[in-house]
């Protein structure tokens, strides 16, 4: 079993205190759920009170229209290749004058969210187009205006330029310029402090910050991810295994674990445990990278471990070194993953 164990106590009142500190906080529900699922996660907004989430997709906003009960904002903006989901509780979100005219002409009274182009140049209206959106808007209800910026904009312990701040600031300006109906801002990847600053400059306006990563995977000491041992062989150098018939570098222990390509489990792990002294000392020792092997994600006797071969689907296999107590099959190893890109055998709430 790949399973993700959340201590629920602890994230749920990591949740409880991010939406007690962030004022107006849209919880952003899409792709994988960020590890736990999208329906898990509908439900715990709905725990804590939220108003309205975000999806990522059309293709995910009936799933959130039956987990969630309040209202559903689609973040990729609609497109007149898409059908309209006429359903009073979804709010698109439209960046191009041409499809704010064919929405409003296909679904009057359909629910917007205008969105700028930011330095992100991802989507959005340029800011000299508001004028012309404005006047496409027919009878569509605009809940707001919205921006999404980059990561490498926000403000590191205040040390970085402000540069998404700033850029926020701007488009407040712009929006409070332009004749746009709505006084809320939905804003993207401002932190805590920089939506704060904006809010109190700007008592005019609503703003609305949509968080996905630093809600649901902020507090990742709640969480861990355990990965069954499924079978253990002993090797000697030398000897030939797997689907690839790579040769052992030493004598040792080949475990087959839980968790592979069909889990979201890649060759590269995602953190080099221990860094880049580590990795020397580990290469020092066994020379393993020289041999060929890549590091695993997965973690024992307190380093993360060299995979004999890449990821199957289902299952990895390790090379565990003859000095290093091998688990047995049945025990749990601790496993690195991207949760973003992972998909688990079972999400338990401990
Ligand atoms: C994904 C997304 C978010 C949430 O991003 P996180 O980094 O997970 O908080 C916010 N806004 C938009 C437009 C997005 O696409």
């Amino acid at each position: 079993m790949f399973d993700l164990h959340v201590d629920a106590n602890r994230w749920r009142a990591h949740l409880d205190h991010v939406t007690q500190t962030r004022p107006g906080l849209v919880p952003v529900i899409k792709g994988n759920g960020y590890g736990f699922g999208r329906d898990l996660l509908c439900t715990e907004a709905t725990r804590t009170g939220a108003d309205l989430v975000a999806v990522g997709t059309y293709g995910e906003v009936d799933a959130a229209l039956s987990a969630f009960g309040g209202d559903v904002m689609v973040l990729t903006p609609w497109r007149p290749f898409l059908e309209v989901i006429d359903d009073p509780r979804v709010v698109h979100t439209v960046g191009r004058v041409e499809d704010v005219a064919e929405i409003a002409q296909r679904s009057p009274g359909a629910r917007v969210v205008v969105e700028g182009e930011t330095s992100m140049s991802r989507h959005g209206l340029d800011r000299h187009e508001l004028a012309a959106a404005v006047a496409a808007l027919g009878d569509l209800v605009v809940e707001g205006f919205a921006i999404h910026l980059p990561l490498a904009g926000q403000s590191v312990r205040g040390q970085a330029p402000d540069a998404n701040l700033a850029e926020a600031q701007s488009w407040a300006g712009a929006l409070l310029a332009s004749q746009l109906d709505t006084t809320t801002l939905f804003v993207s990847h401002l932190t805590a402090s920089e939506a704060a600053a904006l809010a109190a400059t700007r008592p005019q306006l609503t703003v609305r910050p949509r968080v996905g990563t630093a809600l649901w995977l902020g507090d990742l000491g709640a969480l861990s991810v355990r990965s069954t041992v499924l079978d253990r062989h002993t090797v000697a150098r030398g000897e030939r295994v797997g689907y690839r018939q790579r040769a052992m570098p030493r004598d040792g222990v080949l475990l087959v674990v839980a968790g592979g390509t069909s889990h979201g489990v890649g060759l590269e792990a995602p953190r080099a445990g221990g860094g880049v002294v580590q990795r020397g000392k580990t290469l020092a020792k066994g020379g393993l990278e020289a041999a060929g092997l890549s590091l695993s994600p997965f973690t024992i006797g307190g380093r993360q471990r060299w995979f004999a071969e890449p990821p199957h689907m289902q299952v990895s296999l390790v090379f565990l070194p003859a000095d290093v107590p091998a688990p047995e099959v049945g025990d749990e190893v601790d496993v690195a993953v991207r949760f973003t890109t992972t998909t688990f055998d079972r999400v338990e709430l401990d």
